[in-house]
């Protein structure tokens, strides 16, 4: 027969250990084969914690496409639909059967320096920022059309899904995870005789092309944040923003679950 095989992978902290004991025993007791080491034979991929280990097993994983479903042993847990007070019903659902697949789209960054490009991909967002909390200034292009020279604390470029994240906090609009788009925010732009910046935030098609292009004397002054993590590039020429071809995906067990989610998420 074949192995039913299940990953969970959890955060450290002793709500979710006891979680993720709880729920090797149910669905062993069902007929899987759970393990806590990620396989990508797996038909599953089940995050123990808040958003945070969401993001983080999807990263560790890279962007896997095995779909993930998330229980909240967390703080507010946007991703995390499943409380552990419900997970016997969840399994069962589960294997009912009764839900249905939701895409999460991601953003990508070509990031070019002097010698070398890299590419990043994020679930909620990437922002150029300057290191030591100081200000950027940076050309912004959209489909190579300059917009404005920009001025502030960073710009961010969210995901749908990650709207509601640090985007949110800026400013930004909530987006329907299900549209096609990006959304560029600015973080604490500056209007002054010295400097102009766009205070708005642009939702922009997802088959077009964000680019950064920072003023050459802070080539080596800035920091690029990836879901929360903090990279720095030895001379940064320009940043190219654009929807991944990949994505990921997450099982959605309750209908309408986007606006109970963001009801008591955030009201
Ligand atoms: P964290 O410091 O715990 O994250 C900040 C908060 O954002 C947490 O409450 C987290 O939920 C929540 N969150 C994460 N993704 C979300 C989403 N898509 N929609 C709504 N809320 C979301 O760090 P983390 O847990 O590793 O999360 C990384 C994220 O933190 C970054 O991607 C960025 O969006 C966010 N962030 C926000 C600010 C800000 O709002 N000023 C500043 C820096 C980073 P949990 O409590 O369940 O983890
Ligand atoms: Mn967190």
């Amino acid at each position: 027969m074949e192995e039913k095989i299940i990953n969970i992978l959890s955060n450290s902290n002793f709500e979710s250990r006891k979680t993720t004991s709880k729920l090797m025993q149910l669905l062993t007791k069902k007929g899987f084969s759970p393990t806590t080491k990620f396989s990508n034979k797996a038909e599953l991929t089940i995050c123990v914690g808040g958003d945070g280990a969401f993001i983080k097993a999807v990263h560790k994983n890279n962007f896997s496409q095995i779909p993930h479903v998330g229980i909240n042993t967390g703080h507010l847990g946007f991703f995390q639909e499943i409380s552990p007070e419900n997970m016997e019903k969840f399994v069962d659902d589960y294997i009912a059967g009764n839900y249905t697949v939701e895409e999460l789209k991601l953003v990508g960054a070509e990031v070019f320096t002097k010698n070398k490009n890299y590419i990043l991909i994020a679930l909620n967002e990437i922002v150029l920022k300057a290191q030591h909390s100081k200000m950027i200034h940076t050309h912004v292009f959209v489909n190579r059309n300059h917009v404005e020279k920009f001025s502030g604390d960073g710009i961010l470029v969210s995901t749908p899904s990650g709207s509601t994240a640090y985007n949110f906090s800026s400013g930004g609009a909530i987006v329907y995870p299900t549209l096609d788009v990006l959304q560029m925010t600015p973080i604490s732009p500056v209007n002054s005789v010295a400097y102009r910046a766009l205070p708005s935030p642009i939702i922009v098609p997802g088959n077009h092309v964000i680019s950064l292009v920072p003023e050459k004397r802070y080539a080596n002054s800035n920091l690029l944040l990836v879901d929360g993590t903090e990279y720095f590039f030895n001379n940064l020429k320009k940043i190219n923003f654009r929807m991944s071809n990949k994505s990921i995906y997450r099982l959605v067990f309750s209908k309408d679950s986007y606006w109970d989610n963001l009801k008591s998420k955030f009201l």
